[in-house]
């Protein structure tokens, strides 16, 4: 007995942790700084590591309150009815259940390309197909309607990343509306909104009111520095109030995921701490970096440097550990985590000290 064929699926490769490499390396963990998974340097919200913590000695029953709890929370956070918000495990768990809930087998999902490669792999999992829609250098990955529209072709799924992962471009409200105009009614536009909370601009759940055609993701991984813990959600169309009951995995927000949820979503002052830190790190890469690099409204740079994996393989060696992108098709590109004040000074300096011997 084998597995069926898996050749069209490809393993998911996450950025290398702080253990792995400081083990080859024969490095001190503590000397690393990773700014490769978009994860939050301020570490998760103080309130969430209280909920965690008071909360388990209880973990012995399934999370059926806290789960409600949750979700009503974010119904008003939005402004939505609880039965719209598809609480997950994990934003990657909330892009499972749309894929579950709108595609046959054969079913065609549209991603952008370079773009976040589990769009493809759920879709793929759920026996549908992908094709791509370009995010392109030569325009600095500007996205709009038209752009999408090209490549359109009667997808049942169309996912938009704003702030877009890795570029940090973001997408106009106006343009996620003209889309969902112009495509098929049978047509979903996701806008995956992972690094919401570091655009200054509003959500498009303000769309999913009064359509039923445009969906929003968030998660607990990035601003709310919960990505150990597995906690994302979907904003779906009133009109699909039925189907989360009938495709959602029973209790995969786990007890300690919904506690810490609901304490980080009250937890205002870490958020805009993370939100601000952000802020600071990209302005400071934009202006120290002696390299080009695009203006991201995500927590989040990418920069040209030329040879993306010597220069990414170089800053590991010196104990710093970054994107390298060629894995999303861009060969010459690094994506660099906003860090605390620190880490992101020792990121830019060891790089420019990198790019500096390149030219030398
Ligand atoms: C991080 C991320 C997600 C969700 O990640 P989870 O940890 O599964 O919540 C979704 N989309 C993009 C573009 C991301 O970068």
């Amino acid at each position: 007995m084998q597995p069926r064929d898996l050749s069209s699926h490809a393993a998911y490769e996450a950025g290398r942790g702080i253990e792995e490499v400081a083990r080859e390396l024969g490095l001190d963990p503590d000397s690393l700084v990773k700014l490769a998974s978009n994860e939050n340097p301020l570490g998760p919200s103080p309130a969430a590591v209280e909920a965690i913590r008071e909360h388990a000695g209880r973990v012995n029953t399934y999370p059926k309150a806290s789960h409600a709890d949750l979700i009503a929370a974010l119904a008003e956070r939005w402004k939505v009815t609880p039965e719209q918000v598809w609480l997950a495990n994990g934003g990657d768990g909330a892009l499972d259940y749309l894929s579950r809930a709108t595609l046959e087998p054969g079913d065609r999902v549209l991603v952008p390309e370079p773009g976040f490669a589990y769009y493809g792999m759920s879709a793929r999992y759920h026996h549908g197909e992908v094709s791509t829609y370009r995010i392109s250098k030569d325009e600095s990955f500007a996205q709009t309607a038209e752009g999408v529209l090209e490549h359109y072709d009667g997808e049942r799924l169309v996912y938009l990343t704003s702030p877009h992962n890795p570029t940090g471009s973001t997408i106009e409200l106006g343009d996620v509306e003209a889309l969902a105009d112009r495509t098929a009614e049978e047509t979903l536009v996701v806008v995956d909104e992972a690094y919401g909370e570091f655009a200054d601009r509003p959500s498009a759940v303000e769309l999913v009111e009064g359509r039923d055609d445009v969906a929003v993701l968030r998660t607990f991984s990035k601003a709310y520095g919960l990505a150990g813990l597995r906690l994302g959600y979907a904003l779906v169309p009133e009109a699909w109030a039925d189907a989360y009951a009938r495709v959602n995995t029973p209790f995969a927000a786990s007890e300690i995921a919904c506690r810490a949820g609901l304490a980080a979503l009250d937890d205002d002052d870490h958020v805009r701490e993370s939100v601000e830190t952000a802020r600071e790190a990209r302005e400071y890469v934009y202006e120290r970096l002696d390299a080009p690099t695009w203006e991201s409204e995500g927590n989040f740079v990418l920069a040209e440097v030329g040879d993306a994996t010597a220069v990414a393989d170089e800053l590991q060696r010196r104990g710093v550990i970054v994107r390298d992108c060629t894995s999303f098709g861009l060969p010459d590109c690094i994506r660099i985590t906003c860090g605390t004040d620190e880490e992101t000074r020792r990121a830019v300096a060891e790089c420019n000290e990198i790019l500096r011997e390149a030219a030398g």
